[in-house]
This record gives C-alpha cells, sequence and structure tokens, in this order.
C-alpha cells in the first residue's frame, strides 16, 4: 500500500520532499520551469498542512560541486512562483549544501511555514551511488519522506530509495500519485476495453519490453515510427534506406510478430510511408501507395493511409497508451503521422489517454494536445520502465504493509 501527502500529519514536522528540479539552464536563466510549477501543489500542501518544508533534488550531471549547477539558481524561481498570488514572493532559503552541520543548522532553525532548498543532491557522488552512510545523514533531517519525483523514480539513489528506510514516515506526493493511478491502475491493471497501444519512436530494442509487457493486455497494437521498418523488414518488405536495426534485431522482431498471432493480437503495422531520400526533407517528399519503400528513399512519417486506419482504432477504443512518435516530427513535413494521432486520442472524451516517452510528450506539449490528455507523464525513462511492467526503486520504497 503507498499513502499519500493528505494521509499523513504534518504539523510540525520536518518534511523532506524528493522533488525532480532538474530543469533546462542557459547561463544563469531557467529557461523552462515546468517542473517547478508541478511540484508546486505538494508543496504548498506540505506549508498549508504546517509542515517544514526541506526540498531536495538533483541538477544536471555535475561531476562534484559545481556552481553552474547550484539549486540556488532555481531558489529564486520558486519563491516567485510558490505563492498563490502573482507578484507575492515566498522566501526559499538555500542550503549551500545537502548534509553536513551548515544544513543540520538550519534545518533545527526552520519554522512551521519555511521552506529550505538544499544544495544539488549529486554535487556528491554518495547519492547516485545509494551510499548508506550518506543515505542515514539525508534521512537525520527528516521525520517523514515525500517522493514527488517520478523522473528519478527508477534509480535507486539515495534520495529516492536508500535514505527511505531511516525515515519514520513515508508517503507519496500529488504528482507521483497521477502517476501511479494513470499508468499503474488505468493502464496496466484495469484498463477499459478495447486497450489500445501505440508505439514508435527511435529503436525497437528501446522498447521490446514494453511490446511484451503490453501484448497480452491490449487488443491492438500499433507501431509506427522508425521501430516499424525493423518489423516490416522481418517480414521481408522493403524497406529501402529507412533506419533499420539489423541482425539479431530482425529475428527479435519476428519473434514479437509470432507472439501476438500466437496471443491473437493484432499488431498493425504502416501500410503506408511518407518518404525522402533527405533526413531534413530536402528533395522531394512522396506518399507511397503501400508498404514498399523505394530502394532510395527512407521512411519518415506513417503515410495517410495508416494515419486513418489508426485514428479509427484510437476512436473506438476506451484507453489510449502512447509511446514514441510516429514519425520524424522534429521535421514539420514528417510530423504528420505524430499530430494525427495526439489528435485522434485529443477527440476520445470517452477514452482514458495516456503518454508516457521523453519525446513523445515533448511532441504533444509543442503540438499543443498535452492538456487535453487525461495524463502526459513527466518521467521519460521512468514511464517507459513503469510500462514494462517493472517494479520502480523510487515507488518499492514507498510501499508500506
Ligand atoms: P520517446 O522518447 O517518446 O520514448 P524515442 O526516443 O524512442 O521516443 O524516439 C524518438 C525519436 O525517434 C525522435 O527523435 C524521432 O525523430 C525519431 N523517429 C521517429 N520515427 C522516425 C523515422 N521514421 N526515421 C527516423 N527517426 C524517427
Ligand atoms: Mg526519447
Amino acid at each position: 500500500m503507498i499513502r499519500y501527502i493528505d494521509d499523513l500529519q504534518l504539523t510540525g514536522k520536518r518534511v523532506f520532499i524528493r522533488v525532480d528540479f532538474n530543469v533546462p539552464l542557459e547561463g544563469r536563466r531557467v529557461t523552462d520551469d515546468t517542473r517547478i510549477r508541478e511540484a508546486l501543489p505538494t508543496i504548498r500542501r506540505a506549508l498549508e498542512m504546517g509542515g517544514k518544508v526541506i526540498l531536495a533534488s538533483h541538477l544536471g550531471r555535475p561531476k562534484g560541486p559545481d556552481p553552474k549547477l547550484s539549486t540556488v539558481l532555481v531558489a529564486e524561481k520558486l519563491a516567485e512562483l510558490l505563492p498563490r498570488k502573482p507578484g507575492d514572493k515566498h522566501e526559499v532559503i538555500h542550503a549551500d549544501d545537502c548534509v553536513g552541520d551548515n544544513v543540520k543548522k538550519q534545518v533545527n532553525d526552520l519554522k512551521a511555514g519555511q521552506v529550505l532548498l538544499l544544495e544539488n543532491l549529486r554535487f556528491h557522488k554518495e547519492e547516485e551511488a545509494n551510499d548508506e552512510a550518506f543515505s542515514r545523514e539525508l534521512a537525520a533531517l527528516a521525520d517523514v519522506y515525500v517522493n514527488d519525483a517520478f523522473g528519478t523514480a527508477h534509480r535507486a539513489h539515495a534520495s529516492t530509495a536508500g535514505m527511505v528506510p531511516f525515515v519514520k514516515e513515508k508517503a507519496a506526493g500529488f504528482l507521483m500519485r497521477k502517476e501511479i493511478e494513470y499508468l499503474g491502475d488505468k493502464v496496466l491493471r484495469n484498463p477499459q476495453k478495447p486497450f489500445v497501444a501505440i508505439l514508435g519512436g527511435s529503436k525497437v530494442s528501446d522498447k521490446i519490453k514494453v511490446i511484451e509487457s503490453l501484448l497480452p493486455k491490449v487488443d491492438a497494437l500499433l507501431v509506427g515510427g522508425a521501430m516499424a521498418y525493423t518489423f516490416l523488414k522481418a517480414q521481408g518488405i522493403e524497406v529501402g534506406k529507412s533506419r533499420v536495426e539489423e541482425g539479431d534485431k530482425l529475428a527479435l522482431a519476428a519473434k514479437l510478430l509470432d507472439t501476438a498471432k500466437r496471443l491473437k493480437t493484432p499488431l498493425v503495422l504502416p501500410i503506408d510511408h511518407i518518404v525522402c531520400a533527405d533526413l531534413e526533407g530536402k528533395g522531394p517528399v512522396k506518399e507511397t501507395p503501400d508498404q514498399v519503400v523505394p530502394a532510395d528513399m527512407m521512411g519518415l512519417d506513417i503515410g495517410p493511409k495508416t494515419r486513418a486506419m489508426f485514428t479509427q482504432r484510437i476512436r473506438d477504443a476506451k484507453t489510449v497508451v502512447w509511446n514514441g512518435p510516429m514519425g520524424l516530427f522534429e521535421v514539420a513535413k514528417f510530423a504528420e503521422g505524430t499530430r494525427s494521432v495526439a489528435a485522434a486520442m485529443s477527440i476520445n472524451k470517452d477514452a482514458i489517454t495516456v503518454i508516457g516517452g521523453g519525446d513523445s510528450a515533448a511532441a504533444v506539449e509543442q503540438m499543443g494536445y498535452a492538456d487535453k490528455m487525461s495524463h502526459v507523464s513527466t518521467g521519460g525513462g521512468a514511464s517507459l520502465e513503469f510500462l514494462e511492467g517493472r517494479e520502480l526503486p523510487g515507488i518499492k520504497a514507498l510501499e508500506t504493509k
């Protein structure tokens, strides 16, 4: 069982919240504050419940202390975003480390309603090493542990897993709850039928485990993106210069097609393509009449017949989960397949619609469909591992008996 922040008593307690403040930076400027905004409901609730809030996150990939990756850059942004009234500021105290005597003193001085943001956890290599002594030091700062950082839940680090058993009480934050509710309950455990999964993106090899995990659960699996070409080639269809994974991946694709046949689950491949000889779309862009890609061309998006076929399947579904773009959507000429899947999902108001995966989420965001989905996962790698049916260390650590 997992408890949520609302289930706890926080008055006067030191509430350690593992957040995901791994925001993009340009110099000293936060260029996208989405992740900070997404953590606000949990932070505000902890404050309203009378907690002393201690926030911890990693930022970038430092190799030891690095002022360019200090969370102090985030503290300023958070101080602006935290108050419910725009223009107000809520003081965010910054600690210049995440462990040690200075931090302990700052935590002891903290009063209910105050916020302390710790320095970048990854300034210590012990964080990613999930070192026990370091975990205990972090745990010593907390009466209650809350995890709201789904994006790192697939990693067993000190702040996501190691420290948790050493804190008296633990719970998931609101963001984490939404991820578990949608990816876990509404997609993997209790999907409303018909359940359709759409997979795309660059490589079959990245998604094998997701395919294996979803095939027995879904009513249909639609495949687009570059990975479709490995499946097509495995069936002996000419794919020209399309991106294909050769060798054992072809055999693997053939095996997955067999599994689908055995389960009687349609594994639906593109029936036409948008092709071009150039990745940037210079030179003629053509629609193919069928599954065959001309020898000197690459398949860079699904074609119009495939779009219509996928749209129909999505329209009739009650649960739709999607990971991986249908084409090289970064180039406008090859973005239509991805857009049509997003549009079809957004229109189906009777269905639970869930997006997992970094590039797919970015595509949906960029195309303006994000707020029309039931859920867009905030974790790229974490959502993939979740869909693989794996137990994520950061979620497992929150389980109580
Ligand atoms: P996600 O991050 O959503 O899991 P992936 O990382 O697996 O998705 O794949 C995304 C990438 O796949 C994008 O950069 C996209 O351009 C690329 N891609 C999709 N279809 C094709 C294609 N037909 N040819 C080449 N690249 C493709
Ligand atoms: Mg990706």
